[in-house]
């Protein structure tokens, strides 16, 4: 255990939490990681209290998933207060960063920021972008550039950016990191005059939504309800004798536009819907929220484990790839949306799972996706 001390702004914080928490504990029964560390909130809050002091393992186990903010009768927000308590780690006590798993997301942060895995497509009289985001270009570069002709079929000029949110350092609580990488995404947006950025990612949404105040963000899914799957889509799953329980990803829990969005693209494709029991706002997350894969792998594969087993079907369709990820992990079939309309071997109805892929592959598909696209964009002059 590697306790840490707090400013006097965090704890000032704790303490209000403290003396507004009347420990009915519904958070506490839904959190995935409270359990680990006390019997009650509340003998947490105090604890912390007392100490001055936290055990790191404590904030960097929460999932930023906001399930127990949604839940609280007092409006406490406990997920905003393990944030700032990163945030204050951040600040206050770096040297015991990189054993939490700092150096792996550092890695994939330089990497996703370099000439080598970012690419601006962009047309110089453009307004409108696609934004894949990292997890799904890692997954299948064939369905990012199928979904953008699928989107140039229907938007006059729209460009396409092979880019980072900087989602896993924001998460981390490294702000400054962040702001360095971010600025120049915000830059991008600026330089160009874009207005609106549509995406593929819960997590680019919410963090281009709340840091680029100049565009507008719209997930992919409110853009397909709106010009319709392609017609030779339309009902196509619908001999297909499989359900498949729908994850809503915990980013866009509070996002109703979203939840029917998907929903309404799925029944247009024939696809046997099976909710879970806790979907939409009230969704539980699959374990790779909040970098715990990385800080806390072991609590995060258990959260993906429960989370796996409240499907009721074998099969999943998700439409975020990191929840993807974590329900391959456990040997869940499952699917992104986008395979539907986009993955040969789902429209020849020859499988219905993804497969899994080693870090090496994702890297390799995301290098080869961007030479790809250079390829065909350029040639067809963009
Ligand atoms: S945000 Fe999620 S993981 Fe974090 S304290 Fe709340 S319920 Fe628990
Ligand atoms: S739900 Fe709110 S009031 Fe109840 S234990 Fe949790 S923080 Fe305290």
């Amino acid at each position: 255990m590697h306790k840490i001390d707090l400013s006097k702004g965090v704890l000032k914080d704790v303490n209000e939490n403290n003396k507004n928490c009347i420990n009915c504990k519904i958070c506490f029964n839904s959190c995935p990681m409270m359990k680990e560390y006390s019997s009650s909130p509340k003998e947490l809050l105090q604890s912390i209290i007392d100490n001055g002091m936290i055990d790191k393992k404590i904030p960097y186990s929460c999932m930023l998933c906001d399930v127990c903010t949604i839940k609280c009768p007092k409006d406490i927000n406990l997920k905003n207060m393990f944030y700032d308590i990163r945030k204050d780690i951040f600040e206050n006590n770096l040297n015991i960063i990189d054993d939490i798993g700092y150096k792996t997301v550092k890695f994939h942060q330089t990497n996703s920021f370099s000439p080598i895995f970012s690419k601006r497509f962009i047309n110089k009289t453009s307004k409108k972008i696609f934004f894949p985001g990292c997890s799904l270009s890692s997954y299948s570069s064939d369905i990012v550039l199928k979904t953008y002709d699928y989107l140039k079929s229907n938007i006059d000029n729209i460009s396409l950016v092979f880019e980072c949110c900087g989602k896993p350092t924001l998460s981390m609580g490294d702000m400054d990191k962040f702001n360095e990488y971010y600025s120049k995404l915000d830059f991008m947006f600026n330089e160009n005059d874009i207005y609106e950025v549509i995406v593929a990612c819960p997590n680019c949404f919410k963090t281009i939504g709340s840091h680029s105040e100049n565009v507008k963000v719209r997930t992919l899914w409110e853009v397909i309800k709106e010009y319709g799957v392609p017609k030779e889509l339309q009902d196509y799953y619908k001999d297909v004798n499989l359900g498949f329980s729908l994850h809503d990803p915990c980013p866009v829990r509070n996002e109703s536009k979203v939840h029917e969005s998907v929903r309404y693209i799925l029944e247009s494709l024939g696809v046997k819907v099976v909710e879970f029991d806790k979907n939409k706002e009230k969704s539980e997350c699959c374990g790779s929220g909040g970098m715990v894969k990385v800080t806390n792998k072991e609590l995060a594969n258990k959260q993906t484990r429960k989370r796996a087993n409240e499907a009721k079907t074998e099969n999943i369709v998700t439409y975020c790839e990191a929840c993807c990820e974590s329900m391959l992990s456990v040997e869940k079939q499952t699917l992104h949306i986008l395979d539907f309309m986009f993955n040969e071997d789902v429209i020849n109805k020859k499988k219905f799972t993804q497969d899994k892929k080693s870090t090496i592959k994702k890297w390799s598909t995301r290098y080869k996706g961007i030479k790809l696209a250079k390829k065909t964009l350029q040639a067809n002059k963009l």
